[in-house]
């Protein structure tokens, strides 16, 4: 199989092309989002949330190689051994390519790990981690002017449908390349890779040498987005381009509505809020 630019070797199939030619899309693609979104302004700080992964590691490279003033704020969550060894490789990465990274903590911020307030309760740990994970982000990225994350598309498809299937109405249209309006207490969202496929990044990510194995968290396995994801990824095989139906969709639907953000503050940490406490106060009341 040739590539479809030159005549090398294909390492991918779909688009067609060789090692050289896929960094090329693959980075014109980034290049791309940013631009019809207006994501991001060289002359802007960019908070990166890192967590070691393939997806956030590589959105530093490719940021960093696009000229952006980048950072990385990585959240420890207390996840045994997985989340430690994350952080050990992107300290290096970050060492090796010259990157600020600052770490902030579960244990050091609430008083405990993760793994040691999921014993016993009924809740599933993602619920837990992800309302405190962007909690910390976002108040750790004030003094920034974006937060930059690596979703991708297949993480975007999953989100517009949990949402759907939750008929989480308050959340459903506050998705997007950028995420909402730039407001008072909320570091505005960007997400540079919102078109490219997970595949796509876990190849460009290989490439790179930039993630020594593609280990998952121990706590997706179980959880509403793994099995959305499955189904989804069923429904791919089947019909493909689902998921990017999903997601032109959306956009299309997104352009027709005002988005309302919400007006009220939290008593206890003052982020905007929908009630009096945050999820994430209440969350902390409730079990740290
Ligand atoms: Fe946290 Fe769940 Fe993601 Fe693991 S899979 S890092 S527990 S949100
Ligand atoms: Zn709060």
């Amino acid at each position: 199989m040739k590539c479809s630019r030159c005549r090398n070797k294909a390492i991918i199939q779909n688009p067609k092309l060789c090692k050289v030619h896929f960094i090329n899309y693959f980075e014109n693609k980034v290049k791309e989002t940013i631009r019809k979104y207006r994501l991001l302004d060289r002359k802007e700080r960019i908070c990166v949330a890192a967590s070691g992964g393939k997806d956030s590691t590589s959105l530093l490279l490719v940021l960093k190689r696009l000229g952006y003033n980048v950072f990385a704020l990585a959240v420890d969550e207390g996840i045994p051994k997985y989340r430690k060894q994350k952080m050990k490789e992107l300290k290096r990465f970050c060492k090796d390519n010259k990157i600020k990274l600052r770490i902030v903590s579960f244990k050091e911020e609430f008083g405990k790990e993760l793994h040691e307030v999921i014993k016993n309760k009924n809740i599933h740990p993602c619920t837990i981690c992800g309302t405190l994970r962007r909690w910390l982000l976002n108040k750790y990225s004030k003094g920034f002017d974006k937060i930059a994350t690596g979703h991708n598309a297949d993480d975007e498809a999953q989100t517009i449908l949990m949402n759907l299937l939750k008929a989480n109405t308050n959340f459903f249209f506050r998705q997007g390349p950028i995420t909402g309006v730039s407001r008072k207490g909320f570091t505005q969202r960007v997400k540079p890779f919102y078109f490219l496929k997970e595949k796509e990044i876990k190849l460009f990510s290989f490439l790179n040498n930039i993630a020594e194995d593609f280990v998952e968290c121990p706590f997706i396995t179980g959880s509403f987005r793994d099995k959305v994801r499955k189904e989804l990824n069923n429904y791919e095989n089947t019909y493909s381009g689902t998921k990017n139906n999903i997601l032109k969709n959306y956009l299309k639907l997104k352009e027709r509505v005002k988005i309302e953000g919400d007006t009220n503050y939290c008593r206890l940490c003052g982020d905007p809020s929908a009630n009096e406490e945050c999820k994430a106060c209440s969350l902390v009341k409730q079990l740290f």
